[in-house]
């Protein structure tokens, strides 16, 4: 809309938005788990923030709505199908295991578990209300902010993104699949809610730096050819896996011991320190060159105190 800017939604009404709508796209076709609040009646005739007026909706559907797909019965329907559920369907869970291509972290030891972060790009699973919310910024090779997902909310900035959600089935034991696209064919990120073992798969790739592409397969995380990580275990770090762009996080406190550019690294297990694994730029860029410790294969770091 234009003209003055509207007054944010209170959070009281969000949370029960969210409460009422089970924390995922309202469509029960759908559930997409990334989605924004959407006024039914637009809010520039009704003026207010209501909650009876206010749903959770994915890009997808709110495309639809908006292309007259779906009524305002439809989702008084969706809404009274989800109140009617006695034994919700569990989307979220409390600390999943994150699983970043064959990598572990658990999140049990906090309660907002960094399990990644890529210069300013960062991925972390928060927890909501009892249920777990997705958090992850997106730059573009431009070095652009394209894409916000904040406590399961997301924002567009820049770009044509695809977003695309398919559900899980518990009875065919499948995930639900999130798929986000840079652009027709460019798979961007991968997400697999996996409620059924309590799991969240991440699979993609980043560009950290130019012509640095840091990847997440299914079977361990490459830098270019270069496998980093696979098989590795990490549990209670304020953050997992981090990838150092000179920011002052940390800084202070020089090398992280004995993880400090970590390079294939295999069947490893890290437990409560400030920081499980950490890769510079400058040394995925060149891998070979600059790697001070290499080859660290089925060592366990368990207590180890880096801050303070
Ligand atoms: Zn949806």
């Amino acid at each position: 809309m234009t003209g003055q800017s509207r007054p944010k939604i209170p959070e009281p009404i969000k949370l029960a938005v969210r409460q009422k709508c089970r924390f995922a796209c309202v469509n029960p076709e759908c559930r997409c788990p990334i989605w924004d609040y959407e006024h039914i009646v637009d809010f520039a005739i009704v003026k207010e923030h209501r909650e009876d007026n206010i749903v959770l909706l994915c890009p997808t559907c709110n495309q639809a709505r908006k292309g007259s797909q779906f009524s305002r019965g439809r989702i008084a329907e969706w809404l009274q199908v989800l109140s009617n559920q006695t034994r919700p369907e569990r989307l979220f869970f409390d600390f999943p295991t994150v699983d970043l291509g064959g990598n572990f972290v658990t999140s049990a030891c906090t309660q907002s578990a960094y399990v990644f972060q890529i210069g300013h790009s960062y991925l972390h699973i928060s927890s909501d209300n009892m249920a777990s919310s997705i958090n992850a910024k997106f730059w573009n090779k431009n070095g652009e902010l394209s894409l916000a997902i904040e406590d399961s909310r997301y924002t567009i900035y820049t770009d044509v993104w695809d977003i695309n959600y398919i559900r899980g089935s518990k009875v065919k034991n499948t995930p639900g699949v999130l798929t986000i696209k840079n652009g027709p064919g460019d798979t961007f990120l991968e997400v697999e809610f996996d409620s059924n073992n309590n799991r969240i798969g991440v699979y993609g790739q980043f560009w950290p730096a130019d012509d640095c592409c840091l990847a997440i397969q299914r079977n361990g995380i490459y830098a270019g050819e270069t496998l980093l990580s696979r098989n590795c275990a990490v549990q209670g770090t304020a953050l997992a896996f981090w990838v150092r762009d000179g920011s002052p996080l940390y800084s202070a406190v020089g090398p992280i011991y004995g993880v400090y550019n970590v390079i294939n690294a295999e069947c490893c297990g890290i437990l409560k320190t400030t920081v499980g694994f950490v890769w510079d730029i400058a040394f995925l860029l060149d891998p070979k060159r600059r790697c001070t410790l290499g080859g660290l294969k089925g060592i366990g770091v368990i207590g180890q105190r880096i801050l303070g």
